[in-house]
């Protein structure tokens, strides 16, 4: 197995490459040269396995450089069930057709964590096996879920740094709150003056900077991504698509091989470009449903094949969708292309260039075989949580109920009657305020007031990470101007000069 760029699909590297460097020098982003089936016998197999087992059969296929004890080390480490409190991510059934994945059980609440507590674990072994090993220095921009999941896969883990970067006025009370209390030696939080697009600019500017690459290698240490565009992050992903289809047809055998509808909300394509690559390899899947917020940019392109960037960005109240430029997306493009990087790289060229392009009639018939996309306004999502709350007693948050929102429109304009997986990506109480409202309740001022009331209202208790955060003591204060994070960087990580 190995893998290669999407901007030039003769540059191979080893999964310990490709995972360890995170993003291909020519900007493309790291792809399987071709793709592990998965037979419906060895599916069956997997209905009997706990989780981490899935995992390891999953990820194996995937990581011929690393050997098995490696990876169950890895998967152990991820998924101990006292981080995760049972088992990582429980189908629940809402109805015969209709059943909710629920992907937030882990330290931060949100689906973040399926990904990023392995990550490190991969990361520091892919090290291991490169020559030029050196400590791993990790930058994240942030607007909101994966700062704190990174944070809280990469703390204390030996042979990595960490600094995230977060708009001060762009992520939410409780979200901030969990990262300026994060623990650990080797991380880092600064607040930046600016929005989201102001942190990621910075950050990528400061990966490319000569000075700061040189400084590094110097001090023995190199720049990595914990962003989904590294493999390390996609491939924990691929698994809960299987694991998922095995609890579903567990519940009852006779529906062993009928292919189901995965419904994603979605941001940056990570999470259902993991659910594709699942199809490719034989799980049965029907059709992936792409839910999008007012920032429907993917809603277009699914429809019309035509990608434009140049819109109006809203704030919504499921912020970790609120994205204009899907990077996973490039994967797709190389994948439905029969991996044409010509293809692909002209593409992305013409987004960098115009913000904007349109993909050949094939191209798009292709896609919408598989993938159907719709968007959610925020009225839409409130309304489409508080009608599951009101029918079915089961509380979601406000991502998972654009997605719930899409299905029932899908279901009106297609008939589709196919079984269906709601794929849920944050717990309620991240985002109280909005499903408080939502349900009709009147919303505290107090933030940990407003959790109290959700919980008597929903007879589910607060989680423990979240209750948490109201005793843990604040230990970073730090905040600069967007022009200043290159020399905060260089302070954090004690560079000479
Ligand atoms: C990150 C995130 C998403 C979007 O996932 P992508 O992989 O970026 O498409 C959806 N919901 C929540 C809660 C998230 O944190």
């Amino acid at each position: 197995m190995e893998y290669c760029s999407t901007r030039d699909r003769k540059r191979n590297v080893s999964a310990a490459q490709a995972i360890a460097q995170g993003i291909s020098v020519d900007g493309g982003l790291f792809t399987p040269v071709s793709l592990p089936r998965i037979t419906p016998e060895q599916l069956r197999e997997m209905m009997n396995m706990p989780y981490t087992q899935r995992a390891e059969r999953v990820m194996g296929l995937f990581l011929p450089d690393y050997t098995a004890e490696e990876i169950r080390a890895c998967v152990a480490q991820a998924y101990d069930v006292r981080k995760f409190g049972g088992t990582p991510a429980p189908l629940t059934r809402l109805d015969d057709q209709v059943s909710v994945l629920e992907l937030w059980h882990g330290p931060t609440c949100a689906f973040k964590d399926m990904a990023l507590q392995i990550l490190p674990h991969l990361m520091t072994r892919a090290l291991e096996k490169s020559d030029d090993a050196g400590e791993a220095v990790i930058l994240v921009a942030t607007s909101g879920d994966t700062g704190k999941a990174a944070l809280e896969g990469f703390k204390d883990v030996p042979g990595t740094r960490m600094v995230v970067f977060y708009p001060e006025h762009g992520v939410s009370n409780m979200q901030k709150l969990q990262m300026r209390t994060q623990e650990g030696e080797n991380v880092a939080v600064c607040a930046i003056e600016g929005n989201f697009d102001d942190a990621q600019t910075g950050v990528k500017q400061i990966f490319t900077d000569p000075d700061m690459v040189q400084a590094l290698k110097e001090n023995g240490m190199q720049f990595s991504s914990a962003n989904s565009i590294n493999w390390g992050r996609l491939l924990p992903q691929i698994v809960y698509y299987f694991s998922a289809y095995c609890d579903w047809a567990a519940e009852d055998p006779a529906r062993f091989g009928t292919p189901i509808n995965f419904v994603v909300p979605t941001g940056n394509f990570g999470n259902i470009l993991a659910g594709y690559y699942a199809r490719c390899m034989g799980l049965p899947v029907n059709r992936l449903i792409c839910a999008s917020n007012a920032n429907n940019v993917l809603t277009e392109f699914i429809r019309t094949g035509v990608y434009d960037r140049n819109r109006l960005f809203y704030a919504t109240e499921s912020p970790s969708m609120d994205i204009l430029v899907s990077s996973n997306l490039e994967r797709l493009l190389f994948e439905l292309s029969g991996h044409d990087s010509a293809q692909t790289a002209g593409y992305m060229q013409l987004l960098q260039k115009h913000g904007k392009y349109k993909i050949g009639t094939g191209l798009r018939n292709k896609m919408q075989q598989v993938f159907y996309g719709d968007c959610c306004t925020d009225a839409e999502g409130r309304a489409a949580l508080g009608g599951v709350f009101a029918r079915y007693g089961y509380l979601m948050d406000t991502h998972t109920a654009v997605a719930y929102g899409v299905y029932q429109k899908y279901v009106r304009n297609t008939g589709d009657e196919a079984p269906t997986v709601i794929v849920s990506t944050a717990s309620p109480y991240k985002f109280a305020d909005a499903v408080l409202r939502s349900i009709g309740a009147q919303v505290p001022e107090d933030d940990f007031e407003r959790l109290t009331l959700l919980s008597e209202r929903s007879g589910t208790p607060v989680p423990a990470p979240i209750a948490g955060l109201q005793t843990q003591t604040v230990r970073f204060n730090d905040r600069c101007g967007k022009d200043e994070m290159k020399e905060k960087v260089w302070d954090l990580l004690d560079l000479s000069r």
